[in-house]
């Protein structure tokens, strides 16, 4: 089975939603160790999408993504607007003309995406970012490819290992972004973009769980 159009549509909506719905939650963490403006950042530029989403409509995968990333790249800001901008824009560049995915499509797009992320930030995993939620996804979906898993499966295989990177952060001391200013003071926090990476990737899980 695959991902369609609608299905990427309803991922973004669903994105959108969810964090809408943890913005508090994300402001929180990034209070702890940051600014304290990760969720208002993440709900502004996700708002934008959603309102550029009735004129994507028709248009492939890739263009859709590759809008999502420019949108978030203008409307975001701080750190993570550049990071998830080249996140979006490296997968829909991967998925240019296409208009259904399967899991090989998603998973050489994911591969892009934080290719992308990591050469923008210079970041690595054990850096306490959003990458120590992203990295151990995206071999959880290359492991499953390669066991030729079904599609449902393995993006609960992704979302499994997105959570535990996602709390991996917890006792990291950050070497990138706002919280390495913080130094040893950074240990004992979750990441707030290591969170909401996590977010979207449950987002999609989530909504493509019914497909196959
Ligand atoms: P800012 O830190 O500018 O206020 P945000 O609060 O929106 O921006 O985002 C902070 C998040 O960005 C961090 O929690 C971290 O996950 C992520 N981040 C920061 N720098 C990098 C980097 N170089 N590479 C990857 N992610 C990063
Ligand atoms: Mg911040």
């Amino acid at each position: 089975m695959t991902i369609n159009k609608e299905d990427i549509i309803l991922w973004l909506k669903n994105c959108a939603k969810v964090i809408t719905e943890q913005r508090d939650y994300l402001v929180e963490l990034d209070a702890a160790i940051g600014d304290a403006d990760h969720g208002v950042n993440m709900e502004r530029g996700f708002n934008a999408v959603l309102l550029k989403l009735p004129e994507l409509v028709e248009q492939d995968i890739g263009s859709i993504l590759k809008t999502v990333g420019m949108t978030l790249v203008a409307t975001v800001g701080g750190a993570s607007g550049p990071l998830y901008g080249t996140f979006f824009l490296q997968a829909g560049a991967k998925l240019t003309g296409k208009v259904e995915l399967n899991l090989a499509d998603w998973v050489s797009a994911l591969e892009a995406a934080v290719q992308g992320v990591m050469m923008r930030g210079k970041a690595q995993a054990g850096d306490k970012t959003m990458l120590d939620t992203f990295i151990p996804a995206l071999q959880a979906l290359q492991e499953a490819q390669t066991e030729n898993l079904r599609l449902s499966e393995a993006l609960q295989k992704a979302t499994a290992a997105a959570e535990k990177g996602m709390q991996s952060t917890i006792p990291l001391q950050a070497r990138k972004g706002r919280a390495s200013y913080l130094g040893e003071r950074s240990i004992g926090h979750q990441d707030p973009g290591a969170t909401s990476a996590y977010l979207i990737l449950k987002a999609a899980s989530d909504t493509w769980s019914a497909i196959a």
